[in-house]
């Protein structure tokens, strides 16, 4: 019953009109922002994140600090437990699901297929069946990935170009999301829009990604390793900062049409929507590199090898004109800017102090 009063303070809007958003994945990079935005708006906010150990679980819980400090409480339990999630449709009627929970990153697919399948497939539907019976319906927001863009080679990248092509069992997954989610738009009238997000970074970010793996490496004197394209050509990323990514979530939920249905049953008209939520301007990891060296005024040691063919693509690049059109989404913050920030949050969450010209260490916090 103490659980219960608590979802439900957690979830309950603190203004006339606010939203009641179930956030997935809310202890991860982007859910922790999104969550503390809605919140910051007045929305209602539940967050489910399973805390597993992909990456460093003790950020997750530093994350998950952050949000309590402004209320919002974190269940723990994972998208594939049924009764959990019909228990907590039926405490709280939640307007919308912010889904971003999710086995991310490509290349730990070759290691650990299984946790693709099981959060990306199977954690999917079970989570869409709980949407699909709750009433009143929430409308379901949801990460896909431009990864579904594969190896297509024209650029930008639009989003009804092809996606017949992934490179990695990550990228499959996130493609099945695609079909999956409107498989239950079609039947159950469900309210579904996928973001195909481009490499999101930042303050607060994930520890697998390489702007934050080298800014590791780099401070601790230890190399990088940089990829090239089997041609020789660089690789080339559309970087995209996270509040410009928030931006297009809140967008994305303040415009998704509540569905009509209840119980299962299809009863009226309700939206399937693919935006791209990206920066519009790849940088080449070599050019990432360099502006990271600069901020932490350190010269990284590197290691140059050939693409080793694990499930990266050579370039992406998003064309945004629909969700600019239909969500007002306007990035704004270029490489340079955001490293900066991201940067500046990470030499003070792992304690190391920037005076002069030097960087150094003074801090304790597990560095993974
Ligand atoms: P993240 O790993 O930081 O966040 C995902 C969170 O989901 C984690 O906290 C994890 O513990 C949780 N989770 C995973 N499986 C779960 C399960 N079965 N049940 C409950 N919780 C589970 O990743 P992120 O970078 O914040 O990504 C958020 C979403 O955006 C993901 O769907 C990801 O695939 C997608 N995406 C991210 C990027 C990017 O560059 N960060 C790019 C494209 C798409």
């Amino acid at each position: 019953l103490q659980w219960e009063k608590q979802v439900r303070a957690s979830a309950a809007p603190r203004r006339p009109g606010g939203l009641s958003v179930l956030v997935t994945g809310a202890a991860g990079f982007v859910g922790s922002h999104v969550s503390l935005a809605l919140r910051k708006r007045g929305d209602g906010v539940l967050g489910l994140d399973n805390f597993n150990n992909y990456y460093d679980p003790s950020l997750k819980k530093a994350r998950r600090a952050l949000l309590d400090g402004q209320d919002v409480m974190v269940v723990e339990g994972d998208i594939n437990d049924a009764r959990l999630l019909a228990k907590l449709f039926a405490v709280v009627p939640f307007t919308h699901v912010m889904h971003l929970a999710a086995q991310a990153g490509v290349r730990y697919a070759i290691e650990n297929p299984a946790s693709y399948v099981h959060s990306n497939i199977a954690g999917l539907v079970t989570l869409l069946e709980a949407c699909k019976s709750a009433d009143p319906q929430p409308a379901v927001v949801w990460a896909s990935s431009s990864s579904v863009y594969g190896l297509n080679e024209e650029v930008p990248f639009s989003e009804s170009d092809l996606t017949d092509r992934p490179a990695s069992l990550y990228a499959a997954t996130k493609k099945a999301g695609e079909e999956i989610t409107h498989t239950y738009n079609h039947i159950y009238g469900l309210s579904i829009t996928g973001l195909r997000f481009f490499t999101v970074y930042g303050p607060w970010g994930r520890p697998d990604m390489a702007y934050f793996s080298f800014t590791r490496n780099i401070l601790q004197g230890k190399p990088i390793t940089v990829y090239r394209g089997r041609s020789g050509t660089d690789l080339a990323r559309d970087f995209t900062f996270i509040d410009d990514i928030v931006k297009g979530c809140v967008a994305s939920l303040d415009t998704a049409e509540r569905s009509t249905g209840s119980g299962g049953r299809k009863s009226g008209p309700s939206q399937y929507r693919i935006f791209n939520l990206g920066n519009t301007s790849p940088v080449t990891v070599p050019a990432l590199v360099g502006i990271l060296e600069r901020h932490l005024r350190v010269k990284a040691k590197q290691k140059v090898l050939e693409m080793p063919g694990n499930g990266d693509v050579p370039f992406t690049h998003a064309n945004i004109s629909l969700a600019r059109a239909e969500l007002g989404y306007q990035p704004t913050t270029n490489l340079e800017a955001g490293l900066k920030k991201f940067v500046k949050w990470y030499l003070s969450y792992y304690g190391y102090k920037a005076r002069n010209d030097e960087v150094t260490r003074t801090g304790s916090a597990k560095i993974m």
